[in-house]
């Protein structure tokens, strides 16, 4: 059976009041992942039982009105879209012996738009953060006609690009990189260095005529679940001003505080420490042994700066981290959906994001271990030399590589742009394998009992998790409620089972009644703003006091 022949029927018995024989058009172990229009939330269906269930569920509300492929009429796979009573939406299905491997499906707007009134002061959503996460929801909100404001303690839009290390340049290809409904220009930099990056945004917030305060810090926040309303507290220049949103999202990262190691002897230690997020290059470290902590994407940044003004960094390495040349990174793992080529193939980057959504993560560690494992057979010679120079590596424990890693810690990785030469022709040292035990007045003392001589030390240790937020803004009784975000349950470090195939508290609803989370990098803050907007927008058209 081709996908057109497959949809119409799958919508015909989806319509159906018995919808038993639902579950039969699919493969035994076939999905179907629903993003919004069909169960209101971000969700994967895994095997016949739990997909007969969804639709039986998921039917009683809604109904398919229209759905029309866009493939050709005997193709196996292709895009789609459809109607149902409250939305449009899109999709992909892909076709294997006549029944369907993955169904995704996808909102994309709302049959009803809202026009807010003008003029309250009270947003119905606050978003606390205007990096690109608050930046680009504020966009969708305003073109779902949801009244918002972004709060954000910064002087200017862009500052904490601003404020990161200077050599900083986006690891991630420009096509990857697009924010909605205004894309970077076709002469934009392949790479966008972190100044560039932070004026788009100004400019994205100015051109699209965000609704944000800047030099406005949030400081407290409490649900009054009786009026189902947030009790906010912003300090806003020397004024305190009070706001009560109905939704209150958290827009602050990637993750939580800086994680800085106190370690016996800190207050010892004769020279200057910093955590990556606070370090910047100076002339005057030329000359300097630096023993920077940590051995991952910020780790190696710092130290290839470190050595081109002349310093001697030394990487603390106490696990493996998975290394990957840019090149290989951008052709192999992200080039298939994500560059000139497949743009030039007609893959634009909202098909890619849909194309990259209809994989389940379940498939996706699949393809994407295949990936790994044909880059590490390819380049043998780079991974082994950088195995002799003392750099200890890993692919992600079961092999499928800095995609998922990403996913369930978003850490243990550096995209290579210069150091792994460096750490090759022992310019930059490493000490693998061992935790610090102590520091003494102009040294680092190993478990091993080693010890580095260092003037300064630069931790590179990464961040906490994001509802360590919650517990600073909110309090510590909602932090524990709401849990952890990002990881999918894939039972590796850092991300416990059991399986849940979506990422934890991200863009969706959490325990905490109309509390939301979003964050990560330019490609997320892009394509979940939409799907988190359009929850929000589901909530706006229902609100009494906006209705009435
Ligand atoms: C070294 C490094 C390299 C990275 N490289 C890439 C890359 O190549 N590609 C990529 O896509 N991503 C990259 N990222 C990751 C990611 O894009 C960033 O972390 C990004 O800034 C997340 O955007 P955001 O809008 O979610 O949060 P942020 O940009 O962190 O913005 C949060 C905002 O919240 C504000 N804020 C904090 N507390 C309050 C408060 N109480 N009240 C009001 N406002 C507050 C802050 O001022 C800030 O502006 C990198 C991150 C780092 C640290």
């Amino acid at each position: 059976m081709s996908a057109n022949a497959w949809l119409t029927k799958f919508s015909a018995v989806f319509n159906n009041d018995d919808r038993d024989s639902i579950e039969e058009l699919f493969q035994i172990d076939g999905f179907w992942r629903d993003y919004l229009p069909f169960g209101g939330t971000l969700q994967t269906l895994e095997g016949r039982d739990k997909i007969g269930q969804f639709a039986k569920e998921a039917g009683l509300t809604t109904t398919i009105e229209k759905i029309t492929f866009e493939g050709g009429a005997s193709d196996s796979e292709g895009f789609f879209h459809f109607e149902t009573s409250q939305g449009l939406g899109r999709g992909y299905v892909r076709i294997s012996d006549g029944l369907c491997e993955t169904l995704f499906t996808q909102l994309d707007n709302l049959k009803e738009k809202t026009t807010h009134p003008d003029g309250s002061l009270n947003p119905f959503v606050l978003i606390v953060g205007g990096g690109q996460g608050g930046l680009a929801l504020g966009a969708q909100l305003a073109d779902l006609g949801v009244n918002y404001l972004i709060v954000d303690k910064h002087p200017r839009v862009g500052d904490q690009w601003r404020s990161r290390y200077d050599s900083l340049v986006l690891h991630d290809p420009v096509w990857y990189d697009h924010l909605p409904f205004k894309p970077f220009p076709s002469d934009w930099p392949t790479f966008t260095p972190k100044d560039q990056m932070a004026d788009w945004l100004e400019s994205y917030a100015h051109d699209l005529n965000i609704n944000i305060w800047t030099n406005s810090k949030l400081t407290s926040a409490k649900y009054i679940g009786s009026e189902g309303k947030w009790a906010v507290t912003i300090e806003n220049d020397s004024k305190v001003v009070k706001l009560e949103p109905t939704h209150l999202i958290m827009a602050l990262g990637l993750s939580g505080f800086p994680k800085i190691p106190t370690f016996k002897g800190k207050d010892i230690f004769k020279g200057p420490q910093h955590h990556s997020s606070a370090f910047k290059l100076q002339e005057e470290y030329s000359g300097l042994n630096v023993a920077i902590v940590g051995a991952n994407n910020s780790a190696n940044d710092i130290a290839s700066d470190l050595v081109k003004i002349g310093a001697r960094p030394t990487l603390i390495q106490r696990s493996t981290s998975l290394v990957v040349r840019q090149d290989d990174y951008c052709d192999k793992v992200l080039g298939p959906l994500y560059s000139a080529d497949a743009v030039s193939r007609g893959i634009t980057t909202d098909k890619a994001d849909i194309l990259q959504a209809s994989v389940p993560l379940r498939l996706l560690e699949k393809k994407h271990k295949k990936i790994w494992d044909s880059i590490r057979q390819e380049q043998k010679s780079y991974y082994n030399n950088l195995a002799n120079a003392g750099f200890a590596l890993d692919f992600a424990e079961d092999g499928t590589g800095l995609g998922m890693k990403y996913r369930r810690t978003a850490s243990g990785y550096y995209i290579d742009v210069g150091a792994a030469e460096m750490i090759m022709d022992g310019r930059i040292s490493v000490k693998s394998g061992h935790s610090v035990s102590a520091l003494s007045e102009d040294a680092i003392h190993l478990d091993d009992g080693s010890s580095i001589n260092a003037d300064m030390i630069v931790y590179a240790t990464g961040y906490g998790d994001m509802t360590e937020w919650v517990a600073a803004l909110i309090d510590q009784e909602t932090a524990v409620k709401v849990g952890p975000c990002w990881g999918y349950g894939s039972a590796t470090k850092g991300d416990p089972g059991p399986w849940i195939g979506e990422l934890r508290n991200m863009w969706v609803k959490t325990e905490q009644e109309n509390l939301w989370f979003t964050g990560g990098n330019l490609s997320q803050a892009r394509y979940y703003s939409r799907l988190l907007a359009l929850q929000l927008a589901k909530h706006f058209k229902t609100a009494p006091s906006i209705v009435n």
